[in-house]
Formats: structure tokens, sequence, C-alpha cells
């Protein structure tokens, strides 16, 4: 099993990821928390709000995410914004400057991809249904299809999510991992009877090195967001409020 450190995740705002600070400054990140974005705690209250980044505010995109793995792209003059928060899907790709691209989580894997060369970005909603699917491997896959991002230029960041240490899961979620050709023994434990501890991490590190993603091109943040529910929002740590953190990217306007 991976080594589950652990990184502070109090204070407000963002989580960055530190090795893209800086040298990768045509573009925003951030992975949230609870509430960094004041009173907006869950999609709805992000409907149609644009994401602060420092110097620059990004309108925010965001699919009705469905735990699939239907990929989907944003071109600007091509669709509104308003019409893709109505689509379903768990990924979303664009080249357009000036917007942001946002997953919501509670639990869930979210997943940042970035090809620095064709100036393209991707944003994945991975939960154990979407990682056994392949969501974040189809949308390095149509990254290459629609922006010509060859996977050995694509960047990847992995945030928050319930860690190994406390998602557990049954048969039915074994099956599907194993008919969608993941190595069981590398992404999860034996806990007991007919129970597994899954990572999603191992799932999807599995799945982006499967598409031709290099390890050392993927940053992880190793955080449980069910042991810091004081910190991250989490469905399965009793939070019964329903609240979803904001996860974004978006590429800079030059
Ligand atoms: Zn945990």
């Amino acid at each position: 099993m991976m080594n589950w450190e652990m990184i502070p995740a109090k204070g407000p705002g963002f989580l960055e990821v530190e090795a893209w600070k800086g040298k990768n400054n045509k573009i925003a990140h951030g992975f949230g928390r609870k509430n960094p974005g004041g009173e907006k705690n869950s999609r709805k209250d992000w409907h149609g709000k644009s994401v602060n980044a420092g110097e620059e505010i990004f309108p925010l995109l965001s699919l009705r995410q469905v735990h699939g793995d239907r990929v989907v792209l944003f071109e600007e003059n091509v669709q509104k914004i308003e019409e893709v928060w109505r689509l379903e899907g768990d990924a979303l790709l664009t080249r357009t400057p000036g917007v942001a691209l946002g997953v919501f989580t509670a639990d869930c894997l979210p997943i940042f991809l970035y090809d620095p060369i064709q100036g393209a970005i991707g944003i994945v909603h991975a939960g154990w249904r979407g990682t056994a699917g392949g969501v974040a491997g189809k949308a390095a896959e149509k990254m290459g299809e629609i922006f010509q991002s060859k996977n050995s230029n694509i960047l990847a960041a992995l945030g928050p999510c319930i860690g190994p240490c406390c998602y557990e899961v049954d048969g039915p979620v074994k099956n599907a991992f194993v008919s969608g050709g993941f190595p069981w023994d590398l992404i999860s434990r034996p806990r007991r009877e007919g129970k597994w501890l899954l990572d999603l991490y191992r799932a999807n590190l599995y799945l982006l090195e499967r598409y031709g993603i290099s390890k050392e091109n993927i940053q992880v943040l190793k955080i449980c967001t069910s042991c810091h529910g004081d910190t991250f929002y989490s469905y399965r740590n009793a939070d019964k409020t329903g609240g979803r953190q904001l996860n974004f990217i978006a590429l800079r306007k030059e």
C-alpha cells in the first residue's frame, strides 16, 4: 500500500499543488475546503458565480456529476456557460482561457489535467464508479484526440479524497474494478470478510499511467477528507449537511 502521509490542510482558501506553483503561471487552480468561497458550500450556491483567483476572476463551469465516464468539451463561441451547467458528465475539457472548470466533491477524488504545450486543461470527478469506468484515462485520451496532447506532456494532480484508511467497500465495488481490468490487490487491501479498503489514488494513478502519463508528471495531495472532516466536506464522515467543496482549474488569459 502507498504510504498515507499527511499534509496540513487547515486554514482558509484553496490548496495548491506545490510543484505547480510559479512554474505554471499560465493556469490557476485550487482544491477546495469547507467554504473557501464564503457562504458558497454546494454546487447550487456556486451556480452562475465566478472564482476569484487573485489577479483574475474566472466564470465557473460545472457539469451535473453523475458518477459516470462521460467527457465534455467546452468551447467558447460554441456553447454558453449556462448550457454546460445543464449537461451531465464527470470530466470537462477546454482550451478556452478565462473560464474555470469545476468539480464538486465530498470524498470523491478531484483530478486536474494540464497540457502546457497545447495550452489545454481538464478536470475529473472520480468516485469509485467513475474510477472503475476509467473516467480519468478517458479524459486524458480525449485531450489527445481533441487537442493533440501527447500523453508525455500531460501533467496531472490528484486532490483530497477519502483515503484508504477510511474507504471501506464491498463485493460489488470489487467486481466493478476487476471487470474494468484493475489489479485489485494493488488498489485495495482486505479489511474483514467481504470488505476491502479501496485506494482511489492508486486506482487513478494506475489509470493515468496505463494511458501513458508518467509518474513524475503526476502530483498527489494525500489528504483524507474523512479523517479531516473538520476541514473538508466528507460524505462518509457523518456530514449530512450536503456540503461540497469546489475544486477548479483555469487557463489564464495572456
Ligand atoms: Zn481517513
